[in-house]
């Protein structure tokens, strides 16, 4: 990459994660990146939101030990080593009346425990498809060579058609439900190296919350918040700016070299039906299911420090119940996704009450008195990709290299995760610069 300053002038749209890592790729190439988002702080579904007087994250927060390309640069932001505090993965399962736990501290009993009692044929395919994990960390994202190979030569069968109950409901339904919302028979196996990568991972999380890495990028990137791109510009069949609205109501028109889109699928799409239909098209096959989040604060600890999580059956509209943090067992984050979680109560109160009476059913609940409360739903919140991803990929790909001047990334690029979003941006941004390098 180079680092001398092109002067190129690129319109970042989308303050998440995959935009972020665009805008700063962009800035420390020395291009001039103008990072637009519609919310009125950034973040996108990491951004930070109040519960009474302390800032948490409703949405993505864990970081894992793997994320090296968020580690580099959350660095580069001034989030060194030391900000991060651990958070492991902590739960628990109900399995015939009785509390299962994993913990990611001790890996060996966890995966013991997970994977007692599945057939051989189950436990040499999952086995397989950890190991190529394990030996080129690609396969923890889209188009993984290997996991790519494996699921091509199966005919890129569901989870649920692939592998038999027992490893669905204990490791694969608990990992497709947090990552991409969906339950096993809507999830494929060329994407299952996603879920393996998070299962294979540790996690922390920042302990003052992404704040200070997100005022730290805005002092340094030309940011435009609560801003709406409505429009792309396109004169001659090429990308030159957008059209973005503020919020006082007044429209510009605001031209530029080069235009990454870092939005979710559907808004990319909406964005480019009236320019290239086939592109919106197989941008809308790429599928995200709802997730809401409440985070509670109670007046003691609801968790103790053994089972720090639960995790709920297939039937239940909560999916996950858990600590904020090892040492927040007094907050506690109710996560609601899969089917039973596609239609819930419109009310904020309703949900709380609703995750309460779920989790009470487990732990008790009668002493803790609620505090506080902080709710969040997502309706494009947790992406599942396309049922046949990598060929919606590489269709994108080939529409997308039909109008000059544009770039697309998100989380259906490389995988839903925060690293896989970094990773997905800086290589399509990377490309972006050679491509802008380029004399004519
Ligand atoms: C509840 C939840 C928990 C999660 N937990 C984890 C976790 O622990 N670890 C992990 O690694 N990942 C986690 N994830 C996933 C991770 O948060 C996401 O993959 C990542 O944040 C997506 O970033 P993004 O930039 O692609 O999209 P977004 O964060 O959605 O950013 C897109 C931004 O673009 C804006 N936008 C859209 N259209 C326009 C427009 N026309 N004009 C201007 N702005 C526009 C949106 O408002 C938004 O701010 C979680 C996700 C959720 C929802």
């Amino acid at each position: 990459m180079s680092t001398e300053r092109s002067g190129a002038r690129v319109i970042v749209v989308g303050g998440g994660w995959s935009g972020l890592a665009a805008a700063w790729n962009l800035h420390r190439a020395g291009a001039r990146p103008l990072l637009i988002d519609d919310r009125p702080t950034l973040g996108g579904r990491s951004a930070t939101a109040r519960l009474g007087a302390r800032a948490i994250t409703l949405g993505g927060k864990n970081i894992g030990r793997k994320y090296s390309r968020f580690r580099a640069f959350a660095a580069e932001l001034g989030a060194g080593e030391a900000a991060y505090e651990h958070f492991g993965i902590n739960s628990s399962r109900i399995e015939n009346g009785r509390l299962h736990t994993t913990d990611s501290t001790n890996k060996a009993a966890a995966l013991y425990g997970m994977l007692r009692g599945v057939p051989p044929r189950d436990l040499s395919r999952i086995l397989r498809l950890a190991y190529y994990v394990r030996r080129d960390r690609a396969n923890a994202f889209l188009s993984g060579p290997d996991v790519e190979r494996y699921a091509a030569r199966t005919g890129d069968p569901t989870l649920s058609a692939f592998f038999g109950t027992r490893l669905c409901e204990r490791l694969l339904r608990p990992a497709v439900i947090r990552m991409n919302g969906a339950e096993p028979e809507e999830s494929h196996l060329s994407t299952l190296g996603t879920n393996l990568g998070m299962l294979l991972d540790g996690f922390d999380q920042l302990t003052d919350g992404f704040d200070p890495l997100l005022h730290a990028f805005a002092a340094r990137v030309e940011t435009r918040a609560a801003t709406r791109v409505t429009a792309l510009l396109v004169t001659a069949g090429r990308v030159t700016g957008v059209r973005a609205l503020a919020p006082d109501g007044t429209s510009s028109e605001e031209e530029a070299d080069a235009v990454v889109l870092a939005v979710p699928a559907p808004h990319a799409a909406e964005l480019l039906r009236h320019h290239h239909d086939e592109l919106a098209q197989h941008l809308s096959h790429v599928r995200y299911f709802p997730v809401s989040v409440v985070v509670a604060e109670y007046d003691r600890p609801v968790f103790d420090t053994r089972v720090r999580a639960l995790t709920f059956p297939a039937d239940s509209p909560l999916s996950n119940a858990g600590a904020y943090g090892v040492t927040d067992r007094h907050l506690v984050r109710y996560t609601f996704s899969g089917r039973a979680a596609r239609t819930l109560p419109g009310d904020d109160e309703e949900l709380a009450a609703l995750a309460e009476r779920l989790l009470g059913a487990h732990l008790d609940l009668d002493a803790p008195k609620r505090l506080d409360t902080a709710t969040a739903r997502w309706q494009h919140g947790l992406c599942a990709y396309a049922p046949a991803h990598t060929r919606t990929l590489s269709a994108i790909d080939t529409r997308t290299a039909a109008l000059p001047g544009l770039t697309l990334t998100g989380d259906y690029a490389r995988g839903a995760s925060i690293e896989a979003c970094v990773r997905a941006a800086e290589e399509r941004t990377d490309r972006l610069l050679r491509h802008l390098g380029r004399p004519g």
